[in-house]
């Protein structure tokens, strides 16, 4: 089948006084209806510019979308007007972001902000709004939902709060639900909760799922694939088991080795952190982008960047150690 959302070649470029950061080079990765995909890197790696390009989400200028087409569900998002792009975020893709407390209006009650985005969106009268909200909350598993649209945001959990943004997310039934770190400000159990309510209703609901996280091991979790940035690019692509199982690009190896208790690294007690720092996107290196933290890079590293060519079937790595 086709897949719902179809990014081809997307550089995001910002720019600034001190030069182009180059945020985002030439990425491409696709999504089909119903389907989770984990998109990974540290801080910086492009995940988040990447998600906000699809949005058309980019402050422009400094930034602006230099290169790439974004096919959603049969249209191409980049030829499109504000106008209609209004249209698309507010009823066929949703995002959901790290810190519900900045995304919620404190001086409203949740209800009535889950309502407003009903209202908004589907042309509902008061009373049914707010039914629809009740039944969203309870949806997202919110005890005594007729008692909590009473509530204020800041008389709610983090975690509580977390579960309305994914209800506010949820109204319009998006086909495609973009999280951006929907976890990280959450404790441990709290985290799992959260990330299994999204994938059971990704179950019930029908709809897919772009998961960027910093950490490997909440990808291990939910995503059917997965995509590796580091530094704006894309530097390998694979299904989730096949990634965990046949992991190639230096980078993720690193980083999965920094998960504890995962795969060949399980009888191995300390974690490990990928030593040095992401190379500035003003001042990109030459060749490789990972070639000074890499332990494997030689000669050709520094000269010539590899491509991202396949090295099994539907598994992708940038790297020139998997090239011969
Ligand atoms: Fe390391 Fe070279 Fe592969 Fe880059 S291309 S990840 S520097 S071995
Ligand atoms: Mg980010």
């Amino acid at each position: 089948s086709e897949p719902l959302l179809s990014v081809e070649g997307l550089s995001t470029y910002f720019y600034t006084d001190r030069g182009v950061a180059k945020a985002v080079g030439d990425v491409s990765y696709s999504i089909n209806p119903g389907e989770t995909l984990g998109v990974v890197g540290e801080s910086g790696c492009g995940k988040s510019v990447t998600a906000l390009s699809v949005m058309r989400l980019i402050p422009e200028p400094p930034g602006r979308i230099v290169s790439g087409k974004i096919m959603f569900d049969g249209t191409d998002l980049l030829s499109l007007s504000e106008k209609q792009m209004r249209h698309v975020r507010g009823n066929k893709i949703s995002m959901i972001f790290q810190e519900p407390m900045t995304s919620l209006n404190p001086v409203f009650r949740v209800g009535d902000q889950i309502a407003e985005t009903l209202i908004l969106h589907e042309d509902l009268s008061k009373k049914a709004a707010r039914d629809r909200s009740v039944e969203l909350l309870k949806k997202v598993g919110i005890p005594s939902p007729e008692s909590r649209v009473e509530d204020y945001p800041h008389q709610m959990s983090g975690g509580m709060r977390q579960r309305v943004m994914i209800a506010m997310a949820l109204a319009c039934n998006p086909k495609l639900i973009i999280a951006d770190e929907p976890t990280t400000a959450l404790d441990v159990t709290i985290q799992a909760q959260i990330l299994e309510l999204m994938d059971n209703l990704r179950e019930t609901t029908g709809t897919a799922i772009q998961l960027i996280t910093h950490d490997l091991g909440v990808i291990a979790e939910t995503a059917h694939k997965v995509v590796v940035m580091y530094a704006g690019r894309v530097v390998e692509q694979a299904e989730v088991r096949e990634l965990f199982n046949n992991p190639l690009h230096p980078y993720t190896r690193g980083l999965m080795r920094s998960i504890p208790g995962l795969g060949a690294h399980a009888d191995k007690e300390r974690l490990e952190t990928i030593p040095g720092m992401v190379p500035s996107l003003l001042n990109l290196p030459q060749g490789c982008r990972f070639h000074d933290r890499c332990r494997h890079a030689f000669d050709r590293c520094r000269l010539e960047e590899p491509q991202l060519d396949p090295a099994a079937d539907g598994h992708l790595v940038r790297c020139w150690l998997c090239q011969e």
